[in-house]
């Protein structure tokens, strides 16, 4: 590991100006940042703590709207009553994601921003990772690319994001907010994370002087009908081949509003306007089930060795909306 140095700002303020040190990074639980350092493929030169500063809050306001502070950690999230009454859908996301252990340590900061699971790279021995040096290549795209994107994806770049709770807060329509040198500002969730295109080292539309500073959640519409489907190579902690975050507004069987998103097929959580119309105003069946999982596929691009993840999506899809309409909790 490179050397580095540590510092517990005292302030957002001092943090914000600690940042803008050249190699200076925040640090959150560390469960993804310091992982990277010891392959190498991070190299900061000073780590700003940054867990005492961020909120480790979660309040609801009279009209519904729960804010949760980024630091927060996954398991307190995950564990709180307001998420489990009223966001089910995100606690059950959480949970399924990495172990115990890690949940303890990792932020809500930190999961929005952790790092792909491509193992080319994590691996300083391949040289070609568009995303760690760019322009050097895509070794992913011609290697073994099962765990790879099906949607979104460019000649540069066909990672996906690895993060579980994101999905859920795409599905639930969460806004992200920041601080920066220039103030602060707000980003809808489905803005958040980029698709690659030709610059796919760069993850968010998050500045690198900007801290997030905590997550926002509308007022619940889900809380009686959602359901996470994960599908993973071993049912141990492990990073999703396809999810699916479902959430469904029922009046009788006739849906009136609906949240769908797809992790572990995109480089980004892979939220289907489409889908999610054609959902609303429609009956709780099978058919209209089917159809909207098509839709939320539509235009998927498999390479050598993913293509199966195209009809995991669809069927996962319909398994997440079945339980949903159900009422099934996790
Ligand atoms: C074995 C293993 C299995 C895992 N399985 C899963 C899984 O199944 N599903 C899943 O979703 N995740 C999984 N994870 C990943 C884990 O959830 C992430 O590592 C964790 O959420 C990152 O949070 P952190 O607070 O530790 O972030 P850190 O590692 O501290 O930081 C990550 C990034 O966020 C930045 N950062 C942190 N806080 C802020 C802030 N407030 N503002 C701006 N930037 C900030 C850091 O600079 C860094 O770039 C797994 C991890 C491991 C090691
Ligand atoms: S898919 Fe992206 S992260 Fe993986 S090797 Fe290619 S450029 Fe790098």
């Amino acid at each position: 590991m490179n050397p580095f140095s540590y510092q517990r700002a005292a302030t957002s303020d001092a943090a914000l100006h600690a940042i803008t040190a050249r190699g200076a990074k925040f640090l959150g639980g560390g469960t993804n940042l310091v992982d990277l350092m010891k392959y190498g493929v991070e190299t900061p030169t000073t780590l700003i703590d940054v867990t005492h500063i961020t909120s480790t809050e979660i309040t609801s306001a009279p009209n519904g709207v729960t804010t949760i502070g980024a630091g927060v950690r996954n398991s307190d999230l995950a564990n709180h009553q307001i998420i489990r009454t009223n966001y089910p859908l995100l606690s059950h996301a959480l949970l399924s994601g990495a172990s115990a252990q890690l949940r303890n340590m990792a932020t809500t900061g930190g999961n929005l921003l952790q790092r792909t699971r491509c193992y080319y790279f994590s691996d300083t021995a391949f040289s070609q990772c568009n995303k760690r040096t760019p322009g050097s290549g895509c070794a992913a795209m011609r290697g073994f690319n099962r765990i790879h994107a099906i949607l979104g994806a460019s000649e540069s770049c066909i990672a996906t994001n690895p993060s579980d709770m994101s999905v859920a807060l795409a599905a639930l329509n969460a806004t992200i907010h920041v601080q920066g040198p220039k103030g602060k500002r707000a980003i809808p969730i489905v803005d958040f994370h980029r698709l690659p295109g030709t610059t796919p080292n760069i993850d968010t539309n998050l500045k690198p002087d900007e801290l997030i500073t905590a997550v926002e959640l509308p007022a619940p519409r889900f809380a009686k009908n959602s359901f996470y489907v994960k599908v993973r190579d071993r049912q141990s902690y492990a990073f999703a081949l396809v999810s699916v975050a479902a959430g469904l507004e029922l009046d009788g069987n006739t849906i009136k509003s609906a949240g769908l998103a797809l992790g572990g097929v995109a480089h980004k959580p892979w939220r289907s306007a489409e889908a999610e119309k054609a959902l609303i105003g429609s009956p709780a069946t099978p058919e209209t089930f089917r159809k909207a999982s098509e839709l939320a596929v539509a235009g998927a691009q498999p390479h050598a060795h993913n293509a199966f993840k195209i009809e995991l999506a669809k069927q996962s899809i319909v398994r997440a909306l079945t339980l949903a309409a159900q009422g099934v909790q996790a």
